[in-house]
């Protein structure tokens, strides 16, 4: 399985805690947990040429796995059509936390994906479908904090299924685990992850992209997603 993790990095050439957190910037951090004997990982940024997502590179990616936050609206459309194009076709995309709003998953969801936020929150995230493939491992419920709240209403079409529920020390419910499929493409949501708390050290949240990524990964991808035009067979 090839696994391409994108990250903005806009966030670690500013504030030096999330170096300090994840060296190499987040999405370095993400790879290095990811990396196994059957999982090849390659990091690409929005300063790489065309943002690290040519061609070359999405038609070699299995599933590629997205944060941004600050820098959304400096993601060429060409680029978001082309992601798109590619999760069609049966690329699996996993979209982590403030990835909410990326210029992909609102393409694909075709809504807002707007919700409700609070710095310095205390969440626990309930797994309400422990049977689900990216549950594995899981327990029924792990504490974060500090993480970020994020609250409903969460601007999404409803999600094929509902994997994981975060609750916040405000009282607050968030759909923190969600999945959809978009053409051939599978998409997870996941909502811990904010750039300046420590979730992605946290052993239950690398579980949970590790399965995400392993239920994201396509039986068959770069599927045509143009009909062909077919004579009539005769004889039928
Ligand atoms: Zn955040």
């Amino acid at each position: 399985m090839k696994v391409t993790v994108w990250n903005e990095n806009q966030h670690e050439k500013s504030i030096p805690k999330v170096c300090e957190l994840y060296p190499g910037g987040i999405h370095a951090y993400i790879a290095g947990f990811l990396k196994a004997d059957d999982v090849e990982v390659r990091t690409a940024t929005l300063d790489d040429e065309e943002c690290g997502l040519t061609d070359e590179v999405l038609r070699d990616t299995d599933v590629l796995i997205w944060w941004g936050h600050m820098a959304h609206n400096r993601v060429p459309d060409e680029i978001v059509e082309r992601v798109k194009s590619y999760v069609l076709s049966g690329m699996g995309l996993v979209v982590l936390h403030s990835g909410h709003h990326s210029k992909i998953f609102k393409a694909l969801m075709g809504t807002t994906c707007n919700l409700k936020w609070r710095d310095d929150a205390r969440e626990r995230v309930w797994t309400v479908a422990p049977n689900h493939p990216i549950a594995a491992g899981i327990p029924e419920s792990f504490v974060l904090e500090p993480e970020e709240m994020y609250g409903e209403p969460f601007g999404i079409p409803e999600p094929q299924e509902t994997v994981f529920m975060g609750w916040f020390n405000g009282g607050e419910v968030f759909r923190s685990g969600c999945t959809w499929v978009r053409g051939n493409g599978k998409i997870f949501y996941f909502q811990p992850g904010h750039e300046t708390n420590p979730s992605f050290r946290n052993e239950h949240v690398q579980r949970i992209i590790k399965n995400g990524v392993r239920w994201a990964c396509p039986v068959n991808k770069n599927i045509p997603l143009v009909c062909p035009h077919v004579e009539p067979v005769e004889n039928v």
